[in-house]
């Protein structure tokens, strides 16, 4: 390991010789797998980090950004912690979890901007499992602007004498991003550990602090920050590049304000973004039947099932070689299943 990397271990560790608060929520790395028959069928040699194993609240990405989210809140002995999304936001859920974990009120604030009207999606999946962390909901049209009530509901609580952090959407403010940061040390160490250098790196780029955290991290381990490879799920190309540009440089500035990227350093594509944010695709169906049939493992509709329709896509296209290594992020959203029943249901088309 580089130097750089035994600091960022140092900054970022959640063991000690900590500079920035943290509250521990992982169990340590999580796996990495090698997909031994979908490589043979694809050919190239595909492997996975189970970022879906990670241990609560039925896990996913969003709780690497939270062990730096609920310390950030916690340090400044926050009571209440809000934060926003759509409906079947996964990173509602799992701010739930950890704040019931951490002993935090929780508020969510969700609306219906995905047009999807049936009882899978507003009662099953992340809507049953927000209601067993028995937090308060506040259920909002799909026009409402979740950030503003979240804002006007915090001054709310204030005025009652609590203290109230409120969390960005995807838990992607720099400090949630410097998760995915830790991430990429994480995965430099694997590689050392497995031998293996990952040609690319590919993740889903919803509100792109995933993308955003790993870019950081790569490029302060003297890496490529086009190893890390995304599609879009929530916004076209231009619009997610722009704002995971932002966020990247908002988290260098926490670790080392010298380092700056440009737009041009960062590797997205929004082919397999389909017609919006939530909205299934053929292409997600298949990418989630494939993997499921082939390998045994589940990924969600919404984020992991596009960005593997991504991927499959590239390989089609001739991106990687037959020796080449490409590593996929799982990140968990499983509940997202259940919601979408009817997108899986034999002839459904693109709903
Ligand atoms: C939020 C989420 C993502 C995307 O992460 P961002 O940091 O928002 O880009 C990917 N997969 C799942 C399952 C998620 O819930």
């Amino acid at each position: 390991m580089n130097l750089l990397g035994v600091a960022m271990e140092n900054k970022l560790s959640w063991d000690g010789n900590c500079l920035l608060p943290t509250y521990r929520l992982l169990e340590g790395r999580t796996p990495i797998q090698r997909l031994v028959r979908l490589s043979e069928k694809l050919k190239v040699n595909l492997f996975v980090k189970r970022d879906d194993l990670t241990g609560l609240g039925m896990g996913g990405n969003k709780l690497r950004k939270l062990e730096f989210l609920v310390g950030e809140a916690l340090s400044r002995n926050a009571d209440t912690i809000i934060t926003v999304g759509a409906r079947q936001s996964n990173h509602a859920r799992l701010t739930a979890a950890a704040a019931a974990k951490a002993g935090l009120r929780c508020e969510l604030i969700l609306n219906r901007a995905v047009n999807r009207t049936d009882g899978d999606y507003i009662d099953n999946g992340n809507t049953l499992l927000n209601d067993l962390l028995g937090v308060v909901v506040h259920d909002l049209p799909g026009s409402a602007d979740v950030q503003l009530f979240a804002n006007n509901r915090a001054e709310e609580l204030r005025a009652d004498g609590h203290i109230v952090y409120v969390c960005p959407l995807g838990g992607s403010s720099p400090v949630g991003c410097l998760g995915y940061a830790k991430c990429a040390w994480e995965i430099h160490a694997q590689e050392e550990d497995l031998g293996i250098v990952f040609d690319e790196i590919v993740v889903p780029n919803g509100s792109g602090g995933m993308h955003a955290g790993l870019v950081a991290g790569e490029v302060l381990l003297g890496g490529a920050p086009s190893r890390i490879r995304a599609h879009a799920v929530l916004s076209n190309a231009d619009r997610s590049r722009n704002i995971t540009l932002e966020k990247t440089n908002l988290t260098l500035r926490l670790m080392r304000p010298e380092c700056e990227i440009v737009a041009d350093d960062l590797n997205l594509s929004d082919d397999s973004l389909g017609s919006g944010y939530g909205i299934p695709t053929q292409a997600m169906v298949s990418a989630v039947r494939m993997l499921a049939s082939t390998e045994g493992l589940f990924i969600d509709p919404v984020y992991g099932g596009k960005a593997f329709a991504g991927l499959l896509a590239d390989v089609g296209s001739g991106r990687y070689q037959r020796d080449q290594n490409v590593l996929f992020i799982m990140t968990g959203g499983l509940p997202g299943l259940f919601a979408y029943r009817d997108a899986f249901r034999a002839g459904a088309g693109p709903v």
